[in-house]
C-alpha cells in the first residue's frame, strides 16, 4: 500500500472532469483504492509521497504513432500524404532492414514515449519482422501496456518494401504466434491501408484475426486520395471500411482506424457496429493530411474516438498537445463547416485522451478505485501573479506544457526515475 498527497484530476465522463485538490489517493498491488481529502486513520502509516502543488492526474494513451517513423518528426511537413510517403516515410522505412539501426531508433522513440507521459500506445513497426519484435519487446519489458503491428503491404511502395504476399502472411502468422500471450504489449494486425494491400493480403490477415483473436489497426478514409484509392481498387465494397469486414477483420479484438476524417455513412455504420476505435490526429491532420475530422458530430453519434500523435505526420510525441489542438481543430472545422459540426470542449478532449482510449489498455486512462494505477505529475504552471487551479493546470499542460513539466510518472504502480 502506498499513499501518494497531489491535487488529483481526471475525466469523470465525456464532459467533465473529476477534481480532488489537495488529497489522497491509495494505491494498493498497482490498483487505486480511493481518493480522500483527509487520510482515513487505516492508512496513517503506509509510506506517503507528498507531490505538494502538482497535479496527479491519469497516463496518456497514443491510439495511432508509427515508431519507425520518429527520425523524421518535424521535418517535409510541407509535402502532402502521396508526396509525402514516397519521398519522406518509405525511404526512411526502408532503413528498418538493418536491426542496428532500428535498435538505435526504436530506443530513443520508447524513451521519449515515456518521457512524454504515454503509457499506452498502438504502435505502427514495418513490414521488417526482426526490427517489428524488438519494439515489441522494447514496450513490453518497460511495461507499456499497447499493441504493436508488423506492418503488411504487398502493392504501391518502393521495391524494398513491397512483400510477397504469402511470406507477408506467414511472417505476420509467425509474430502474432510468438508475441500473442504476452502481459503487456502484444501484436495487433496492420494492413498499413487499402492503396498499398491486395485482397489477398486483406483475406489472408483476416484468417489470422480469427485464429488468432487478434484485432486491426489500419489507416481508414484518411484523405479523398486513400478514400479514392479504396473505392477503385475494391469495387466491390461501398466503402473503405467495408473492405476489412469483408475480410472478416472487424470482430476479432480492438479495431482501431486512423484519421477517419471522410467517412461515409456506410463506413460510420460499420465502425459503430464493432464498437471500433477511431484515432483523431489533430496534428497530422494539419501537415500532411488536410482535412479536419468532424469530431463533436461522431461524438455525438457515439463512435469511440480517441488521440494519437500520429508520428511521423504529425510531429510532437505528446498526446496532451494532441489533445489542445483537437479543441483548436473543431472550432475551426465548426466556422467553416456549420452544417452538423460543433466545436468540442476540453474536458471532451481529455477524455478522448485518457478515459476513453484507456479502455482498450485494461481500464487505465482513469484514478478511480479499481482502475490501474499509470499517473503523471505535472507542475510548473502556474504563474507568480495567477496561481491556476487544479484543473486550469491540466489545460494549461496540455496547450503549452512539455515534458519538463510532468515531475513524477508512475506505471502498474511504480515511480519511474
Ligand atoms: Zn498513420
Amino acid at each position: 500500500m502506498q499513499i501518494i498527497h497531489a491535487n488529483i484530476v481526471f475525466s469523470e465522463d465525456r464532459e467533465h472532469l473529476a477534481v480532488h485538490p489537495d488529497s489522497y489517493i491509495a494505491v494498493d498491488k498497482g490498483v487505486v483504492k480511493g481518493i480522500w481529502p483527509v487520510l482515513p486513520e487505516e492508512y496513517k502509516n503506509a509510506p506517503l509521497t507528498d507531490h505538494g502543488d502538482g497535479v496527479l492526474i491519469p497516463a496518456f494513451s497514443d491510439l495511432h504513432v508509427h515508431a519507425p517513423q520518429y527520425l523524421n518528426r518535424g521535418l517535409e511537413m510541407d509535402l502532402l500524404l502521396a508526396d509525402w510517403l514516397d519521398k519522406c516515410t518509405f525511404p526512411m522505412e526502408a532503413r528498418y532492414a538493418d536491426p542496428e539501426f532500428a535498435r538505435l531508433a526504436y530506443d530513443a522513440f520508447v524513451d521519449d514515449m515515456i518521457a512524454n507521459g504515454t503509457m499506452h500506445a498502438c504502435v505502427y513497426g514495418t513490414i521488417h519482422s526482426e526490427a517489428t519484435a524488438y519494439l515489441l519487446e522494447s514496450m513490453d519489458k518497460r511495461g507499456i501496456k499497447g499493441f504493436v503491428g508488423k506492418v503488411n503491404m504487398d502493392r504501391s511502395a518502393q521495391d524494398d518494401l513491397l512483400e510477397d504476399t504469402e511470406k507477408s502472411i506467414r511472417d505476420t502468422e509467425a509474430f502474432l504466434e510468438k508475441y500473442s500471450g504476452n502481459k503487456n504489449t502484444k501484436p495487433i494486425l496492420t494492413p498499413r491501408f487499402a492503396p498499398t494491400c491486395t485482397r489477398e493480403l486483406i483475406n489472408g490477415l483476416g484468417r489470422l484475426g480469427k485464429k488468432y483473436n487478434t484485432g486491426m489497426q489500419t489507416h481508414l478514409v484518411e484523405s479523398l486520395w486513400e478514400e479514392e484509392q479504396a473505392r477503385l481498387l475494391f469495387p466491390e465494397c461501398s466503402c473503405d471500411t467495408e473492405i476489412y469486414e469483408r475480410a472478416g477483420l472487424m470482430d476479432n479484438g480492438p479495431v482501431i482506424g486512423g484519421h477517419f476524417i471522410f467517412p461515409s455513412e456506410d463506413d460510420i455504420r460499420i465502425m459503430l457496429k464493432y464498437d471500433s476505435y477511431a484515432a483523431h490526429c489533430p496534428d497530422a491532420t494539419v501537415s500532411v493530411i488536410a482535412g479536419i475530422m468532424q469530431t463533436g458530430a461522431l461524438l455525438d453519434r457515439g463512435l469511440r474516438i480517441g488521440l494519437g500523435s500520429d508520428i511521423s505526420a504529425g510531429h510532437h510525441i505528446g498526446v496532451y498537445s494532441q489533445a489542445a489542438r483537437s479543441v483548436q481543430l473543431s472550432k475551426l472545422k465548426q466556422f467553416y463547416e456549420p452544417e452538423g459540426n460543433r466545436k468540442i470542449t476540453f474536458p471532451e478532449a481529455f477524455w478522448m485522451a485518457t478515459k476513453q482510449s484507456g479502455k482498450l489498455f485494461d481500464g487505465t486512462g482513469t484514478l478511480e478505485p479499481g482502475a490501474v494505477f499509470d499517473a503523471l505529475v505535472i507542475d510548473g504552471l502556474s504563474d507568480a501573479a495567477r496561481k491556476l487551479s487544479p484543473e486550469q493546470v491540466v489545460e494549461r499542460f496540455c496547450y503549452i506544457g512539455t515534458k519538463e513539466n510532468i515531475k513524477a510518472r508512475y506505471l502498474n504502480g511504480n515511480a519511474l526515475c
